[in-house]
C-alpha cells in the first residue's frame, strides 16, 4: 500500500486548500471527503450570500469572480469545483473516514470503502455536521429542521424560527417574504451583533412594523404537533405553530477528535489543543485546519482567516 506524505480528512474550502498547497510542494497527498466538493455549502441555504467578499474566500490567490461583491452559495460551489477539477486534485468523494490509528510513525486511515497510510494527517472536517440541539420534548418530530434550504416550501405556513445570528435571521426573512408567517424566539435581549451590517436593519425594521413577530429573552419549552410553548419574560405562552427551524448554531465533531488523541480544553469553549505556528495537535504530525479549530466558538474561524493554515502546515511538513 502507498504510504502519503499527507492525508486530509474533509473536502471543503479549507480541505482543497490544503490540497492545493500540498501538490504545490510535491508532497504525496490525498482528500478524502465524506460527501461531494465541498459538502457543508453544497447544503447551505440556496439563496445563502456570503458575508465575506469573494477575494476573501480565494485560495492561493486564484481569482474567485462573482456578480456582486459578496458571491452566493451557487457561484462558491462553481469555484472551489473548478480548483478541484482545473488542478486534478487527488481527492476521493463519497468515502467517510472511520477511524484514524496512529502506530510508531504511521497514521492508518479507515473509510468506509478503503484503507490507507500517511506520515501526516490534516483534519479539517468543519463544525457543519452536528447541530446544537434544544433538547426538549418534540424536537424530534418532522417539522422541526436544523438545515434551512428554501422558503417556497415554508409558504402560507406558520413558522417559528429559534435563533438570533446569520441562519435564524436570513431565514426569518427568506419564509416571511415568501408568505409565511414568521415568528422569532431569541434567547437573548436582541437581533445578533453579528448579523450580516446590510441585513440588521431589514429585520429590525420587519420587526419593528409588526411583520415579524418577536419573543426576546424567551426559551422554547416544547414543541407539539400545532402548538409551541414559550417561556417568556411575561409568563409561558402557547403560539399556534406548522415548521420550526431551529437555527441554533453547529459544533464540531468532539469525539471524533478526542478519538484521534486530541486533547480539548475542559471549559465549555472545548478547544482543541495545537500549536498556533503550526497548526500541529498535541499528537505529532496531526494537524488540524479550518473552522474545527474554534471548538465551540464557532465564530472566531472563517474561510478567510483560516484559509492561512494551508501553507503554515504544509511548510511545516516540508520541514520535517
Ligand atoms: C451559513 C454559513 C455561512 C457562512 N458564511 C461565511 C462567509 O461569508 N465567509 C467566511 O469566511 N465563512 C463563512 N462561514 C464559515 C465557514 O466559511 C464555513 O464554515 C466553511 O465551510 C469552513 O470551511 P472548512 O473547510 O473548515 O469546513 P467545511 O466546509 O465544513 O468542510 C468540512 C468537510 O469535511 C467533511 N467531513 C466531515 N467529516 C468527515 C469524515 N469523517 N470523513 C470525510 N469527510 C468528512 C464534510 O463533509 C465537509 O465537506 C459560513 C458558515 C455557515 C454555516
Amino acid at each position: 500500500m502507498k504510504k502519503f506524505d499527507v492525508v486530509i480528512v474533509g473536502g471543503g474550502p479549507i480541505g482543497i486548500a490544503c490540497g492545493l498547497e500540498a501538490k504545490k510542494k510535491g508532497l504525496s497527498y490525498l482528500i478524502i471527503e465524506k460527501g461531494p466538493i465541498v459538502n457543508s455549502l453544497f447544503h447551505y441555504p440556496s439563496n445563502m450570500q456570503f458575508f465575506s467578499s469573494s477575494e476573501k474566500l480565494e485560495i492561493d490567490e486564484i481569482p474567485f469572480i462573482s456578480k456582486e461583491p459578496k458571491p452566493k452559495r451557487d457561484e462558491a460551489l462553481e469555484y472551489y469545483r473548478r480548483i478541484v477539477t482545473s488542478n486534478h486534485l487527488n481527492i476521493h468523494l463519497f468515502e467517510k473516514v472511520q477511524s484514524v490509528i496512529k502506530s510508531d510513525s504511521t497514521f492508518e486511515i479507515t473509510t468506509n470503502k478503503k484503507s490507507y497510510t500517511a506520515t501526516n494527517v490534516v483534519i479539517a472536517t468543519g463544525f457543519y455536521d452536528l447541530p446544537n440541539t434544544l433538547n426538549i420534548p418534540g424536537e424530534d418530530l418532522e417539522k422541526v429542521k436544523h438545515y434551512y434550504d428554501n422558503p417556497h416550501y415554508y409558504a402560507q405556513q406558520k413558522v417559528a424560527v429559534i435563533g438570533a445570528s446569520n441562519s435564524a435571521i436570513d431565514a426569518a426573512l427568506e419564509c416571511y417574504r415568501k408568505g409565511a408567517e414568521v415568528t422569532l424566539i431569541i434567547r437573548g435581549s436582541e437581533v445578533g451583533q453579528r448579523v450580516k451590517y446590510w441585513v440588521r436593519p431589514d429585520i429590525i425594521n420587519r420587526i419593528e412594523e409588526g411583520s415579524i413577530k418577536v419573543f426576546y429573552n424567551a426559551t422554547l419549552k416544547e414543541i407539539k404537533h400545532t402548538e409551541l410553548v414559550i417561556d417568556t419574560p411575561e409568563g409561558v405562552t402557547t403560539i399556534e405553530n406548522d415548521f420550526v427551524l431551529a437555527l441554533t448554531g453547529y459544533k464540531p465533531n468532539f469525539e471524533f477528535l478526542e478519538q484521534l488523541g486530541v486533547s480539548l480544553s475542559n471549559d465549555e469553549k472545548r478547544l482543541p489543543n495545537y500549536d498556533q505556528e503550526t497548526m500541529e495537535t498535541n499528537v505529532p504530525n496531526l494537524f488540524l485546519a479550518g473552522v474545527i479549530c474554534g471548538g465551540m466558538e464557532t465564530h472566531k474561524w472563517f474561510i478567510e482567516n483560516s484559509r492561512i493554515h494551508a501553507k503554515m502546515i504544509m511548510d511545516t511538513i516540508l520541514k520535517k
